[in-house]
């Protein structure tokens, strides 16, 4: 972003969205009188009709976008929240009419995402929020935020969780990309990451839905950095994966490592001090070391400006008859970090041992045995480590029962390495 008043007019990318100042909008929109018009904003008063057109006014304050939609068929819906700490708002809804049936789940979605932002983070200060559906097949137009105003999954697909996990994504862009407004151009993390990460907290518990950040690691095949502009990644598949999985995922480490009550406060700090403004990564970790009273330096630079990922893995196995049994020397690698992983061996008897190893102290574990070792797992699951994109190489197969055994380990290493997406 820039730091002095100045154009920032980057060519539109397929893959990046937008920046924009703040300011206020009041926009006359005249359409075929059949047509019901969704729009950022306020309407200022009921649409007036002359002959076959209908006109439209709509005022929107402190925004920095301006979307509408028009659509014939909208079925239109309204319901007002408020909490404890959300003054009362308007929620509207424009679906289509396949979906009318989930009018309800809509309107459960949007109160249970508005109740946690708002409590987590700050009120949502706009009057309203608007929820639009697109036409069947039209999920080019789905999906997507704007100020005061989301598109959902097209109305062509009934399944509640997508349907639920798209809007709770969208609305959770109010704050992160909506009132924050960084740069979506130059650092697309802040926005999508932010929003993923938020998304998954709402999803858990609001809708008991379990997130497997570990398990979704695997999906990032081409780590890049997260401050990078949207154009310069690889692919739109590098760009995906980035900007959305791994930067949440930098998120959810950050969570196990000062628990999400810490990350919330730092999150919320975050939004008070940008809100209405357009804030860097630089801001978000100064922000995060006021409130952690810590440095975070080496961690941005490795996960943030860098594509460091958590790759721990078994080199190799040596073992040694001893007098009552065996000794085996487990050699062992990845970062350099304080941590407590789990090494499972599985020994041919079928029992399993856990054992410590703490990478920051030692690059191998040593045992004894007296029953021969079959496989060893490093961070089985249920997984630790977050950020491990190769979970491959932490199985170590050092003999198996049978030939089929064999091979459904080698077609597990596989399978856990194409789950999360
Ligand atoms: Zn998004």
């Amino acid at each position: 972003g820039r730091k002095q008043d100045g154009w920032n007019a980057h060519q539109y990318h397929a893959n990046t969205e937008f920046y924009a100042n703040f300011g206020r909008y009041r926009v006359t929109i005249n359409v075929p009188k059949t047509h019901t018009v969704a729009a950022t904003g306020k309407m200022v008063s009921s649409p007036s009709v002359k002959g076959d057109q209908k006109q439209y006014i709509f005022e929107a304050e402190a925004v920095h976008d301006f979307a509408w939609a028009a659509d014939s068929t909208f079925v239109e819906r309204q319901a007002l929240f408020k909490s404890a700490i959300q003054p009362e708002m308007r929620i509207q809804l424009y679906l289509q009419p396949e979906h009318e049936y989930l009018v309800n789940r809509y309107f459960e979605a949007a109160e249970a995402t508005m109740d946690r932002l708002s409590s987590w983070f700050v009120p949502y200060p706009y009057p309203n929020l608007t929820i639009v559906c697109p036409k069947a097949g039209a999920m080019g137009a789905g999906g997507m935020e704007y100020p005061t105003l989301i598109t959902s999954w097209d109305a062509s697909i009934h399944n509640l969780e997508t349907i639920r996990t798209v809007l709770v994504h969208e609305i959770v862009h109010q704050y992160f990309y909506g009132l924050v407004a960084s740069n979506e151009f130059e650092e697309a993390w802040l926005d999508e990451g932010f929003t993923s990460y938020i998304e998954d907290k709402i999803m858990a518990d609001a809708f008991e839905y379990q997130p497997a950040p570990a398990v979704e690691a695997a999906s990032v095949f081409v780590p890049e950095p997260l401050v990078l502009e949207g154009w310069k990644y690889s692919s739109s598949y590098a760009y995906q994966s980035n900007v959305y999985v791994r930067g949440k995922l930098v998120l959810h480490e950050i969570e196990r490592l000062i628990g999400w009550q810490k990350i919330q406060v730092a999150l919320r700090e975050y939004v008070r001090r940008f809100m209405y403004r357009h804030p860097t990564t630089t801001d978000w970790q100064t922000t995060l070391e006021d409130v952690t009273g810590q440095s975070w330096r080496s961690f941005f630079d490795a996960y943030i400006y860098s594509d460091f990922m958590q790759d721990y893995s078994i080199e190799a196995v040596a073992t040694e008859a001893t007098e009552t049994g065996w000794t085996s020397r487990v050699e062992l690698a990845g970062p350099v970090e304080e941590r407590k992983l789990v090494l499972q061996v599985t020994f041919d008897d079928g029992s399993k041992r856990d054992l410590s190893w703490n990478p920051a102290t030692d690059n191998k574990v040593t045992f004894e045995h007296d029953s021969p070792v079959r496989s060893l797992q490093l961070d089985p699951v249920p997984y630790k480590v977050i950020l491990d994109h190769v979970r491959a190489n932490n199985n170590y197969q050092v003999r198996s029962s049978n030939w089929l055994a064999s091979w459904l380990s080698h077609l597990l290493q596989l399978f856990s390495q194409l789950l999360g997406w």
